[in-house]
Order: structure tokens, then C-alpha cells, then sequence
């Protein structure tokens, strides 16, 4: 295959212990699944069927990136998630197929312009400006599910400079990990390297030139994001 400019490459995630990495195909993020944070959104938290967003591949940045503050926003927000990422093809699973899917975990952080993601909200346009910026997704190294066993349960916390600003626990989802993959793959037929981001819980917050971000889950180690001055 001959190219008229070198293609872009393929996006990728380390993998923990490991040297090979794990190429990403699509980003898909799960809104509003925890009900604290559903409040702070100025929803009611329900159980009707999960809604999905996306990010581009070529959005990931990895643990210790530092980030410039990004364009067209003064609310820059930070929102810890659990990651999960594919590696096997399903379209229309059952939740006990969707374990199957899922090749490992890993810790996120879903970066939101949330000044635009409000006025695409209360303007019923797209969500992309919000959300699907350059670097808006951060992700840690992915720990294989064969290691980790399935992640139903454990702390998520996030701090800002190690002050606490989210902090819950993952059995608190309001779409469990392998409902989210199910539903998922009613819509899409899901890929290996695609990555699911599975909500964020309350206390989402601004960050500002000079931050250092940090999310953990119990298991899965730490992700650090330090955030630096608008790009001029
Ligand atoms: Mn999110």
C-alpha cells in the first residue's frame, strides 16, 4: 500500500510488565453512570439504558503526560474512570459472554471542556467539542484481566495536587462492567483495541495550569496527569 503521506500511527497503550503494547481502535465512554454524579450533572440518576459518546484513537495520552491546558475552554475538567479494553470481537453479547471480551483494565481520566460540553448539551448538538479534543484521553497501562480477575468492586479515588476530589467505588456503577460491554455491543460490533470508559463518579472539577492529577483504583496502580499552560 502506497500513501500520498506517511499514515498517522497506530495509537497505543503500554501494557503493565509487558513491552509489547496494546494497539487502540476506538474510544467509547459510558455518560452519567454513577448517581452522585448524575445530580451534579443536573439528572436524575435512572436506569434507563446507558448512552455512549467517543473520542478519537489519537486522543490517548498516557500516565506521566503532561497536558497543555486546552483551547476554546475556562472549565476544564477532570473525571477519573475505569477503563476497559477489548480484545475480542462481539456483536450482540450477553453479559456473561461480555467477560470474554474484555482483555484487561485500566485506569482513565475522561478530560472535559465541560463550558462546551454544557452548551452542546442545552443546545442538543453534539457532544464532540466537550469531549473529543487532542488529549482529552488519558489512559494507564492496561493490566491484563487474566491477571486481574473480573473488576467488579474496589476504591476509585482522584486528587488534584493530593487533595481528594473524587471518591467512590466501582460497585457503585449504575451499569456494571459486563452490562456496559453487552449493551455496547448491540449497537457496534465491538473490535480488540477498542477502549470503554465506564463513567466518572461526583466531585468532577476544574484543573488549571500547574495541577497534577492523579486517579487510582485498588488493583490497578495509579495514573498521573500534570497539566501545563494553554498552547499558544
Ligand atoms: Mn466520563
Amino acid at each position: 500500500m502506497n500513501y500520498v503521506f506517511p499514515p498517522h500511527p497506530v495509537p497505543s497503550v503500554a501494557v503493565q510488565g509487558e513491552s509489547e503494547r496494546f494497539p487502540v481502535r476506538r474510544i467509547f465512554c459510558v455518560g452519567r453512570n454513577y448517581e452522585e454524579h448524575a445530580r451534579e450533572m443536573g439528572k436524575d440518576p435512572t436506569r434507563e439504558l446507558p448512552f455512549f459518546f467517543t473520542k478519537p484513537a489519537d486522543a490517548i495520552v498516557e500516565d506521566g503526560a503532561v497536558v497543555p491546558y486546552p483551547p476554546l475552554t475556562s472549565n476544564f475538567h477532570h473525571e477519573g474512570e475505569l477503563v476497559l479494553a477489548i480484545g475480542k470481537a462481539g456483536f450482540n453479547v450477553s453479559e456473561a459472554e461480555s467477560w470474554d471480551l474484555i482483555w484487561g483494565y485500566a485506569i482513565g481520566n475522561d478530560l472535559t471542556r465541560r463550558d462546551l460540553q454544557f452548551e452542546a448539551r442545552d443546545n442538543g448538538r453534539p457532544w464532540d467539542w466537550g469531549k473529543a479534543f487532542d488529549n482529552s484521553a488519558v489512559c494507564g497501562p492496561i493490566h491484563r484481566a487474566s491477571e486481574i480477575g473480573r473488576l467488579e468492586k474496589g476504591a476509585i479515588q482522584l486528587t488534584v495536587n493530593q487533595t481528594v476530589r473524587q471518591k467512590a467505588d466501582l460497585a457503585d456503577l449504575i451499569w456494571s462492567v459486563p452490562e456496559i460491554v453487552s449493551i455496547l455491543s448491540r449497537s457496534v460490533r465491538v473490535a480488540p483495541g477498542d477502549l470503554v470508559y465506564t463513567g466518572t463518579p461526583a466531585g468532577v472539577g476544574p484543573l488549571v495550569p500547574g495541577d497534577v492529577c492523579v486517579v487510582e483504583i485498588d488493583g490497578l496502580g495509579k495514573l498521573t496527569t500534570t497539566i501545563a499552560e494553554r498552547a499558544s
